[in-house]
């Protein structure tokens, strides 16, 4: 792929869902050669007042209409993601880097929430409870919230807005997008065939057309601005901790809502007992996959003593076979770093592990002479003597500490010893170590899993961690009653007035 025909295909997939950018001062460069591929013009905090009013208009608009109705407008939305998953997936691959399998694969993942939801639309039940009070029935119901403000990561650039989108869309609440500046393009695309979607519908009103769902380009400080918008009552906001520690309070201070998606430090034990072809394949897939550039990632490993030279021998192996390479051609499994920050930090945190005596297999630039303004690496493996303060911080790149262990309960502990609580998993054949691992006692993290990694998530479960991760969970289960407010009512079909704690006011006749 060269510069020229990357920045022609990315014109050819954007006219497919009928956008025409007509230029723009944010420059969108392709991780593949970190080429530019287009330009977009930001919002700025004029644009966002005038985005976050029609949000509004349409909100209201939207939250009488019945949900199995809005379900057909997601029902809609997936027809279109369907008939047009090459091209989606495609532009994924050539602005995010990510391999082509795991673009098209977004896409997938937004047409599976999109029929989650579109079932969901018929099953936003509230419950009857019973009342103490003689001749009362007390009910529990759930409205729409309002305009929800979306703010995304650059490494899933369509399928986390998707979680929140089709999900809030049959809860009755209008969409602000504010997606990763790194990633515009993505966001644009998806918007574009939402509105055919809406198209279709057949009779939607230009309120709806307008505000129903909208994308604000911009950086940090758009996100800001959203976050600090009392007109929007949930903001979901995923991407790093430390962009989660500032979106929160100024949400809080508003009394807003938040689910936040932050970032992971994801473990796996591999134990004396372990089926070792299922965690070699595992490993490599979770540590090296997206190029380390998963929140799942697996970043730490660690293996009991007595199989530790056997698994680590195969890894490095391993390892050394990956295929590093254009992201766009069949066959790779590794693509680009995102860019030239997060080489750096990879290079960083490798240093800062050989100095507290790790040993460190891989991790170097490659493909620099074809690509002098992309960042390929091998991915690395640091056999670290102990998890230090480094390992218990994420650095989004393809490294993965490995450390031996002897004592389960142990092992646990240590992994459970980092700020973040995201994805967990285990590798044994004993029912007592899975059960341990599981238990309230064992991983402390929001996805915890047997015999399988901790990355690739199913959108029918919650999906979120504990800790600095956040606490948020979307996507499946009974996720969406964040995106609804709860209406608690009782209805007295007496003829008294039953007041509480026995209370009398009594008045005259
Ligand atoms: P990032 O935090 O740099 O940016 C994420 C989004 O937040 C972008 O849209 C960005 O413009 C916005 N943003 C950044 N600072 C902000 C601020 N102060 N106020 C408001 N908005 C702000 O993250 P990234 O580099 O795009 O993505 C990688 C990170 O995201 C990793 O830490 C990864 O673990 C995390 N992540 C988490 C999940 C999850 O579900 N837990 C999913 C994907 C990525």
């Amino acid at each position: 792929m060269t510069t020229e025909t990357l920045f022609r295909e990315t014109g050819a997939l954007l006219a497919k869902f009928g956008i025409a950018l007509g230029g723009g001062d944010l420059p969108v460069a392709s991780p593949i050669d970190g080429s530019r591929i287009a330009a977009v013009q930001h919002h700025d905090q004029a644009d966002l007042e005038r985005m976050v009013a029609a949000a509004e208009h349409a909100f209201v608009a939207w939250r009488s209409v019945p949900p199995p109705r809005r379900g057909e407008l997601v029902r809609l939305f997936a027809d279109e993601l369907r008939h047009h998953k090459q091209s989606l997936g495609r532009l994924v691959s050539i602005e995010a880097g990510k391999i082509l399998e795991e673009g098209q694969g977004e896409v997938q993942e937004m047409i599976d929430i999109c029929d989650f939801a579109v079932g969901l639309s018929r099953q936003l039940y509230g419950r009857a409870i019973a009342s103490e009070r003689p001749g009362h029935r007390m009910l529990e119901t759930w409205h729409p919230l309002g305009p929800v403000g979306i703010i995304t990561a650059f490494n899933f650039p369509v399928a986390v807005w998707s979680w929140n989108a089709a999900i809030a869309l049959v809860c009755g609440d209008s969409l602000l997008w504010k997606p990763s500046d790194k990633t515009p393009l993505c966001a644009l695309a998806s918007n574009a065939l939402f509105a055919r979607a809406i198209d279709r519908f057949g009779g939607a009103s230009e309120e709806l057309r307008r505000g129903l769902s909208q994308v604000a380009i911009g950086g940090p400080e758009l996100g800001q601005a959203l976050a600090a918008d009392r007109r929007v009552p949930l903001v979901s906001a995923t991407g790093s901790t430390r962009m989660g520690g500032t979106v929160a309070p100024v949400v809080a201070q508003r009394f807003g809502r938040t689910i936040l998606e932050l970032g992971g430090n994801n473990g796996m034990i591999v134990t004396q007992s372990a089926d070792l072809d299922l965690a070699l394949r595992a490993i490599l897939f979770a540590a090296v996959g997206t190029a380390g550039q998963r929140c799942t990632s697996l970043r730490r490993l660690f293996v009991h003593d007595s199989i530790a030279e056997t698994l680590l021998s195969r890894l490095q192996r391993a390892y050394g076979d990956v295929k590093i390479g254009d992201p766009l051609e069949p066959g790779t499994l590794v693509g680009p770093l995102i860019g030239e920050n997060a080489f750096a930090a990879m290079q960083e945190a490798l240093a800062e592990a050989r100095a507290e005596g790790a040993e460190v297999f891989g991790g170097e630039r490659v493909l620099a002479a074809r690509w002098p303004e992309a960042y390929y690496v091998r991915p690395a493996l640091a056999l670290m003597p102990v998890q230090s303060a480094l390992v218990q911080r994420e650095t989004f790149a393809p490294i993965l500490y490995v450390m031996r262990y002897r004592d389960l309960a142990d092992a646990i502990a240590v992994h459970n010893a980092v700020p973040q609580g995201l994805a967990s998993s285990i590798f044994t054949t004993d029912l007592r170590e899975a059960e341990l691992f599981t238990a309230a006692e064992g991983s402390d993290c929001g996805i915890v899993n047997v015999n399988i990694g901790p990355s690739g998530a199913e959108i029918g479960g919650a999906f979120g961690g504990e800790k600095e991760t956040g606490g948020g969970r979307e996507a499946g289960s009974d996720s969406w009653k964040a995106y609804m407010r709860r209406m608690t009512t009782k209805i007295n079909y007496s003829r008294d007035l039953p007041l509480s704690q026995g209370i009398r006011f009594p008045v005259d006749a």
